[in-house]
Formats: structure tokens, C-alpha cells, sequence
């Protein structure tokens, strides 16, 4: 059986929900290497509600140093340039909140080999103890949904990120490729961030959302189980990636134990290509293989008043795509494989779809 818990509150009582968290899930930290991967998509602002909120990582670090745990905090962005682990940890305000220990983890890794490829993974995540995974309530406009499943995308280091979108363009094998980096290192805990939750055309350009909730638990597929299908009010297997992952057998929702209070939210916006997450409903695991394709033809444009030239876009395009040329950035759509890395990682909120 697997635990579920929600837990009600506001990030002012961040201390005393991760303390409750942390009696509810028991775990011996004590001289034990503990990793926190929040998500740091990108360098924005808590109150962006695109990042994992400082104070619940804060919370957590004093937690854990508290309990005698040795502790690391780290993700490997979407941001590929020199300075992207200091901006990130300084906009979002993670690196002050990790207590002197947010660690740059995209220099060690090692090669891991999968289903989908040999792929590097950070070598923190391969070698901590207990690995606590904390990611944001949000959207994504390729996948849906990013929770427990998304944020572990982040273990891979670099640009090999963008180059599985290039190698998996359709948002189902995408999909699968998120179940075999997801098994790499299943978290121990994961707790979701759905204080300032974000709907609609997420992970980085959606609405901001208020739920006021946190929500844990020690099975990632459960726990999205739990939040999209309980919270949300939604059909979590018209989610691609957890209807893969049901019908390989990696979770059965039987086994699913739910505690805490949480008010249902009946209203919570998709993102625009929600006509996949219908189309999946109605159609079931097959059909949609076929037909997805065609819907996902979606395009960028670049907003050139708030475009900055930061050229993080550039460096993230898998297929060049984008191109810095007369002093602005040039989108060749033929190229476009619709991956909407560059739409992530913008800082600037420039790239619309
Ligand atoms: S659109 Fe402009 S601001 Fe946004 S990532 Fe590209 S270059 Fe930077
Ligand atoms: S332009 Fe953007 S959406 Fe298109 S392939 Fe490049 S990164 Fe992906």
C-alpha cells in the first residue's frame, strides 16, 4: 500500500507542514546523503510560481539539518549558459533557501544506460541516500501535467534534455521516455508545491493559481493519481505518460491510500492542447498513437518587445530552429519539431505559442 497525504496551508506555515510531512513519511536521516530537487525550470521569481517556493525549501533543509542528514539541494535547468546556476539559485531565491547548500549538479555525472539511449544522469542523484523530490503544481503544454513524474526529467544534465524531445517528437513517446528516466531513480518522498499552483499554458506562461495545499507522498504515479484525479477532478489516464505507465504495470491505483483534507477543484484549467487530453478519454491507448500527431503542429512566436536576446532559446533548440541573425532572433518554423524547450526556458516570458 502507498500513502497520499494533503496537507492544507499557506507558505507562511511552511515549517510546521514539513515538519507534520516528515512524522506522517518516517525516514532515519541521521548521517544520511539527502538530495532535494526542487524545480528551478528556469530563472524566474518565486512569486512567478514557475520554481519550487523558497520557504518549503528552506523548510525542508532545516529539517533535515536538524535531524543530522547531509544535505544537497540542486536541478539541471533548462538554462545552458555559464552563469545559470548562480542566476537561477539567485532569481528564485533556492539558493539562499538551501542554507549554504545548493550545488551546481551538472558537472559529475555518469552514463546510464536505458531503453531510450545512454543518457547522463547527475551523479548526486545516483549516489544520495534518500532522494526527496519537490516539485511544483503546474501545467505543461506538452505533457499536461508536470508533478512527479516531469520533474525528475531533470536529472539529465545539459542539453540532452532537448535533444530526447528532437529524438521522441510526439508527445506519447515523449511520454514513455519520461516513464524510463523516471525509473532510473524513483524519489523516496515527494512533495508537491500546490500552494501558488499554475494552470492553463504552463510550466512557464500559465495563470497563477492559489490551492493552498501540499501534497505528499512515496509512489510518484499514486501520488499524480491522487492529485489529478482526487484534487483536480480530472481523468489521471488521459494523462499520456500515466496511462503508459499503468499499462506497463508499474503502479496499481488499489493500492492507493489517501489521508488528509482538501477541497476538489473543479475548475482547473488545461493547457490549450487539451484536445490531446480529450482525444486520449475518448479514444483509449491505441487510436490516439495515431492521431495525436497531427494535433501537436503547433508553433512559437517570439514577443519582441519583451525579448531580451539572453539567446537561451538559441542554445536549447534541438533542430536550430532559432537563429540569432541582424540582431534578432530569426524562428524557422519548417525546423520547428514543436518541443517548446525554448518556451520553457525563456526567462522573459518572450516566446508565446
Ligand atoms: S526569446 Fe529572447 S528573451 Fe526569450 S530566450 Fe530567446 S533570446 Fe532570450
Ligand atoms: S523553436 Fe522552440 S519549439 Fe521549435 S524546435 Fe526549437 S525549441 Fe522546440
Amino acid at each position: 500500500m502507498s500513502k497520499v497525504k494533503f496537507y492544507e496551508g499557506s507558505y507562511i506555515e511552511s515549517d510546521s507542514l514539513i515538519s507534520q510531512i516528515f512524522s506522517d513519511f518516517n525516514f532515519d536521516f541521521k548521517n544520511k546523503r539527502v538530495f532535494i530537487k526542487p524545480n528551478l525550470l528556469s530563472a524566474h521569481p518565486p512569486e512567478k510560481g514557475v520554481t519550487t517556493h523558497p520557504s518549503i525549501i528552506r523548510a525542508i533543509c532545516k529539517y533535515l539539518l536538524d535531524k543530522g542528514a547531509i544535505i544537497k539541494v540542486g536541478d539541471n535547468p533548462s538554462l545552458l549558459s555559464n552563469d545559470a546556476f548562480e542566476r537561477i539559485g539567485n532569481i528564485t531565491k533556492i539558493k539562499e533557501a538551501s542554507l549554504g547548500f545548493y550545488t551546481d549538479i551538472t558537472k559529475n555525472y555518469r552514463k546510464i544506460k536505458t531503453r531510450i539511449g545512454e543518457l547522463s544522469i547527475s551523479s548526486e542523484i545516483l549516489d544520495c541516500d534518500i532522494l526527496i523530490s519537490v516539485p511544483k503544481l503546474k501545467t505543461h503544454i506538452l505533457t499536461i501535467f508536470t508533478l512527479a513524474i516531469k520533474n525528475m526529467y531533470g536529472i539529465i544534465v545539459g542539453n540532452q534534455k532537448s535533444q530526447l524531445h528532437y529524438q521522441y517528437p510526439s508527445p506519447m513517446e515523449f511520454s514513455e521516455a519520461l516513464i524510463d528516466i523516471y525509473e532510473i531513480r524513483r524519489p523516496d518522498l515527494t512533495i508537491v508545491d500546490g500552494i501558488l499552483a499554475m494552470e492553463g499554458q504552463g510550466p512557464s506562461n500559465g495563470n497563477l493559481r492559489e490551492l493552498n495545499i501540499l501534497i505528499a507522498g512515496d509512489n510518484g504515479y499514486l501520488l499524480e493519481w491522487a492529485i489529478i484525479g482526487y484534487l483536480l477532478d480530472k481523468n489521471p489516464l488521459s494523462i499520456p505518460y500515466l496511462n503508459i505507465a499503468k499499462r506497463k504495470n508499474l503502479f496499481n491505483e488499489k493500492d492507493l491510500i489517501i489521508e488528509g483534507n482538501y477541497k476538489k477543484v473543479k475548475d482547473f484549467k488545461l493547457p490549450s492542447q487539451k484536445i490531446n487530453y480529450f482525444l486520449n478519454n475518448i479514444l483509449g491507448k491505441n487510436l490516439i498513437k495515431l492521431i495525436y500527431h497531427p494535433f501537436r503542429y503547433q508553433k512559437i512566436k517570439i514577443d519582441k518587445n519583451l525579448c531580451r536576446l539572453c539567446l537561451e532559446c538559441v542554445k536549447i533548440c534541438p533542430n536550430n530552429a532559432l537563429k540569432f541573425e541582424s540582431k534578432r532572433i530569426k524562428y524557422n518554423k519548417s525546423l520547428c519539431i514543436s518541443c517548446f524547450c525554448c518556451y520553457e526556458a525563456c526567462p522573459y516570458s518572450a516566446i508565446k505559442i
